[in-house]
């Protein structure tokens, strides 16, 4: 036997193994690859830009982890804070410095958290802050985006009833009818059905909850004026603005989408970024708002593992080399990926579209780029997944479905970029 034959044995015999523990052979659901077709890879290495499988086969990785990578894989700076606390000892079930580090790092780029709390995943922070809303307000309904993604605690997992503006119905099978209709929702980027749900249910609505980027239905920017028409009705009608900036936080901008765009939420969810690669959330705001969590208020929330040292270490470490030349440079790349691929596909005589902000970004197999989760849905998923199939044959890892973000890292170069174009030029002919 070859040696790549035999290596390729193994990647077929881990993902049977994968098949026999977890279900569809993995433990978050995206990574089947069922959207795309072709096996799942097997990744044992990632340095940079890339990823390499257990069969040797070297990937220029477009995936970043879904998100927390801005700086690649592997960041020696990053593994090395990393290792030096795990080396340390932790977790300790006490306070270490690595969290004030992590948490002044946050603050100091992110005015409007006054306070905060770290917690393990975005599902968590989301969950907990949506949880202070509540109690701030004493209200218990939530407004969300249609398209939005916010982690799948049950009440999150909801979709619309029959026109918008609704309560909602679950979105997944074991989410309590009752708790799903505490959700309402609504249509991103645009605020006549969010005026709608505040006159619809006047002082019931806790908080408005929106990535103020959408990155999980693909990449479709806030057009102008939405993300303040938001600030001004949830002021107006004395409910909370959340921003979910577990994508955009120190993406989109060092201060997120809240410095990007201007505007100002009462409370924010973080996540990916801030742990480095390393599992994370984080939740903070206003102090009076904060400050109704246990201990000191009457919001319960906990965890073991929260403020993990060696995630506070790695997240610590990112953010402290995440400056206005680093942006910059995300910016340039992204914009010139963006323009190689609508040139690419107009030379080939497809009708595509790109999202894009900053370094995130999303082809659309559809002519115009999509403003919300309706039009996300009218563009062609099989003609994404043969492009991923062939981008993937030519050795570029793209995330495996038409509605992820593409992320583009600081160890991307021009000449990735480059060649990303010219296999995409590829891809758009067959
Ligand atoms: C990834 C994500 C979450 C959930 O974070 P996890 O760490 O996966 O639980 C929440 N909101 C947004 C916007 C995300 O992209």
């Amino acid at each position: 036997m070859t040696e790549t034959t035999a290596a390729a044995a193994s990647a077929a015999r881990y993902r049977r193994r994968a098949e026999a523990l977890f279900p569809g052979g993995v433990n978050s659901p995206v990574r089947a690859y069922r959207a795309v077709g072709g096996d799942p890879p097997i990744i044992v290495r990632g340095r940079g830009a890339t990823v390499t499988d257990v069969d040797g086969v070297e990937y220029l990785d477009y995936v970043g982890a879904f998100g927390p990578l801005i700086l690649g894989h592997a960041h020696p700076a990053v593994t090395t804070a990393a290792v030096a606390q795990i080396e340390a000892g932790a977790p300790f079930g006490a306070t270490a410095p690595a969290e004030v580090e992590l948490g002044e790092a946050i603050r100091e780029a992110m005015p409007s958290i006054e306070r905060l709390r770290l917690v393990s995943s975005g599902t968590e922070a989301v969950m907990s802050a949506l949880r202070v809303a509540r109690a701030a307000t004493g209200r218990e309904l939530v407004l969300k985006f249609e398209g939005g993604y916010h982690g799948h605690s049950d009440g999150l997992l909801a979709q619309a009833g029959s026109g918008l503006a609704t309560l909602s119905l679950p979105a997944s099978a074991g989410v309590p009818a009752d708790v799903a209709a505490q959700t309402i929702l609504a249509r991103y980027n645009d605020l006549g059905p969010v005026e709608a749900a505040f006159e619809r249910y006047p002082g019931r609505i806790a908080a408005v909850i929106v990535e103020p980027v959408a990155a999980n239905m693909g990449v479709v920017a806030p057009v102008a004026g939405f993300l303040e028409g938001l600030r001004e009705i949830t002021a107006r009608c004395a409910a909370l603005l959340v921003f979910d900036e577990v994508i955009t936080g120190f993406r989109v901008a060092h201060g997120g989408a809240q410095a990007r765009y201007h505007v100002t939420p009462d409370l924010t969810v973080l996540g990916k970024i801030i742990g480095g690669g390393m599992p994370v959330g984080a939740y903070g705001g206003r102090a009076d708002l904060i400050d109704l969590v246990a201990p000191v208020g009457p919001v319960y929330q906990a965890g073991t593992l929260s403020g993990h040292p060696a995630a506070m270490a790695a997240g610590a470490a990112t953010l402290r080399l995440l400056g206005a030349d680093l942006y910059a440079r995300l910016e340039r790349l992204g914009a010139s990926l963006e323009a190689g691929l609508l040139e690419a596909a107009s030379a080939a005589g497809r009708s595509v579209s790109v999202g894009r902000v900053g370094s995130i970004l999303t082809l659309f197999f559809r002519g115009r780029a999509p403003r919300d989760f309706d039009e996300v849905q009218e563009a062609d998923v099989a003609a994404f997944a043969h492009f991923h199939r062939a981008m993937r044959a030519a050795g570029i890892l793209l995330p495996p479905a038409s509605q992820e973000a593409w992320f583009v890292s600081a160890a991307h170069t021009d000449e990735d970029v480059a060649r990303t174009v010219e296999a995409a030029r590829e891809a758009f002919r067959a």
